[in-house]
């Protein structure tokens, strides 16, 4: 299997389809030019080909060790994560006052797919230090982003999101991890965090931990909750690190993301410092939470890509049988499996929802950054607006059908993609991990149905209307009106619904985009688009009918399931379980 970076995709999606041109317009953002950030990605292209992929299975087989409290990442992983900090990649969408390169989000979200399809475990560890930064840049003191910020910008340090303890998962008002002032301004932690991403690496020197903790006479549950910044190594006035009472425990044996590791901290004593206010914790690390979740949005995207990619050439090499209309390659011994309908039927549907992924990535990405530095102020609040509301829909819908995605392709190169050599059952196992961290997809479905369309009903949804994608369009319009009606008079019916809801908003909004994608398409075609270029509005047709006619109409069997309503699934006694 080999991963080529869909350049020509990135180019279209951020440029044609949508706008990517204006990013320059905006202030501070004035040198990502379409020209910059081609060779940009170019760039990461090259690096994700011959530097990440090659070391993704490798790691896959080694995984992560742990021993005396140390781990060790995978062959090759040190001196692939060097090269990124030397290149400045780490930091590249930091500020350049802290040494950044000053990026939009939108770049950093595509360069962020090429890191994830050519090595997922790689990748985590970049976006798990982007993650700390971002918590830091918008909360932090002064004094405590001069001491951490440069430091993750540069990658020397790398950074981490503590929230999980073995009783609190979903339900963080359950965190009992201790913070308590020493009256310096340091308070010193006492508590244990379990599956602690990028928790314990050979890649840095230090590592910058975001915890969740509780202060003394905090109220009770999610309301009670601080963040705090704590290093595992503390700098001691002339300049040397120390240990500082956090440690590794152990880590996790698990199905994917074997060069990822996965922590168990515990804190000691440790000192840490308050990061935004008191009792206030949850509001700052949503502000790390919803670029992650973007991020892992992403991750479905990208692995889906791989799976494609690898799944193509495979179809294309492997001899199986004659085509049902009779030998396509009569010279051979039999036909390449490309022929026939069912194998075509699973790489279209990849392929229909990789470039969909990408598309709405892309959406998302740009009103992101419009949101945030925008001058005008209705530009930001209606970035934000549609960024808000997309953000579940791309964590749950792109992973859950990344995942399924991967595992189409494993189909497609049959006994083969079973076998670990191809690579295939790696992406199906890497891929497991996204519907369920940063936020189970359960999860961003009610925060869907129960937040984000409660703010502000309707407002959201005119945007997607759009001829082609009208029925679609109604059933989403009808299965709102019914959730919003039904939901005030029982919660459960919107907690019944909401996955299904969530999918069905999926379904749409890529329903949505591949309409204005088949329009750029014709409209490029009319306007006398030749050669490869012509080949590629011609191959995004074909796509956008199989989407509109293969994958669109399960909007309809979900709103079926959506207007059954509570009672199939609450009424099922308990006991009979
Ligand atoms: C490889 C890996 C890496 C991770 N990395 C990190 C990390 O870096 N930092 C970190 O803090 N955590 C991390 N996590 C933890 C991860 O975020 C949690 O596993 C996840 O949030 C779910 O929590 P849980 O496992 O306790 O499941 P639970 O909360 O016990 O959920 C179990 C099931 O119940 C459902 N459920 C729970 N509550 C509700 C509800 N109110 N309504 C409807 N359904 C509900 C869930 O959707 C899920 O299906 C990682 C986990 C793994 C496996």
């Amino acid at each position: 299997m080999e991963y080529k970076a869909p350049l020509r995709d990135l180019r279209f999606a951020y440029y044609e389809l949508f706008d990517g041109a204006s990013l320059a317009e905006l202030p501070g953002y004035e040198e990502a030019t379409p020209d910059l950030v081609e060779s940009v990605l170019e760039e990461m292209g090259k690096i994700a080909t011959e530097v990440l992929q090659p070391i993704n299975s490798t790691g896959d087989e080694e995984g992560c060790t742990f021993k005396d409290g140390e781990v060790k990442t995978p062959e090759g992983f040190k001196e692939a994560y060097d090269l990124l900090r030397e290149g400045g990649w780490i930091g590249l969408s930091c500020r350049p006052e802290y040494g950044g390169m000053g990026m939009p989000h939108t770049v950093s979200m595509m360069v962020s797919e090429l890191l994830c399809a050519s090595n997922l475990s790689f990748a985590m560890y970049i976006g798990l230090t982007n993650g700390a930064y971002t918590a830091l840049d918008h909360h932090a003191t002064d004094e405590l982003k001069e001491k951490f910020v440069p430091k993750l910008t540069e990658g020397s340090w790398a950074g981490t999101m503590c929230l999980t303890e073995p009783q609190a998962g979903t339900d963080l008002g359950l965190v009992s991890t201790t913070a308590v002032p020493l009256g310096d301004g340091g308070f010193k932690i006492n508590g244990s965090k379990i599956f602690v991403s990028a928790g314990e690496h050979d890649l840095t020197e230090n590592i910058i931990h975001l915890i969740l903790a509780r202060l003394p006479d905090a109220p009770e549950g999610i309301k009670g909750i601080s963040m705090f910044v704590v290093p595992k190594l503390r700098e001691e006035e002339d300049g040397k690190l120390v240990p500082n009472g956090a440690t590794c425990g152990s880590i996790e044996h698990k199905m994917g993301i074997k060069g990822s590791s996965t922590c168990v901290i515990n804190f000691d004593d440790a000192i840490g410092y308050l990061v935004g206010e008191p009792n206030k914790g949850m509001r700052a690390m949503f502000t790390m939470m919803n670029a992650a979740r973007l991020h892992v949005g992403v991750q479905g995207l990208a692995l889906s890509d791989a799976a494609y990619q690898g799944a193509v050439q495979f179809a294309r090499e492997r001899l199986q049988g004659r085509a049902l209309t009779g030998a396509k390659y009569p010279d051979q011994e039999a036909d390449p499996i490309i022929v026939h309908p069912d194998v075509r039927r699973m790489l279209l549907s990849m392929r229909a929802f990789t470039e969909g992924a990408r598309a709405l990535t892309a959406w998302a990405a740009l009103e992101i950054d419009h949101s945030e530095v925008s001058a005008d102020p209705e530009r930001r609040l209606e970035g934000d607006d549609l960024a808000s509301l997309l953000t579940p829909v791309i964590k749950a819908f792109q992973t859950d059908l990344g995942f399924e995605m991967a595992n189409l392709g494993m189909q497609v190169c049959g006994g083969y993609g079973y076998t670990h050599e191809y690579g295939m059952e790696q992406l199906v196992r890497d891929a497991r991990i996204t519907q369920i961290y940063e936020g189970t997809n359960g999860i961003q479905a009610l925060d869907l149905v129960g937040r984000k369309l409660g703010a502000h009903f309707g407002r959201y949804l005119r945007r997607f209307f759009i001829a082609p994608a009208y029925k679609a369009f109604g059933r989403l319009q009808r299965a709102t009106a019914w959730l919003a009606e039904q939901g005030m008079k029982n919660p459960e019916e919107a907690g019944a619904a909401a996955s299904d809801y969530l999918h069905l908003f999926g379904y749409t909004a890529f329903a949505y985009l591949w309409a204005k994608t088949a329009k750029v398409a014709q409209e490029k075609l009319a306007a006398g688009a030749s050669g490869d270029d012509a080949k590629f509005y011609e191959a995004k047709l074909h796509t956008a009918r199989f989407y509109m006619q293969r994958m669109l109409p399960k909007s309809g069997a979900l709103f079926g399931t959506i207007m059954t309503g509570r009672k199939p699934i609450m009424e099922f006694p308990e006991e009979a379980f």
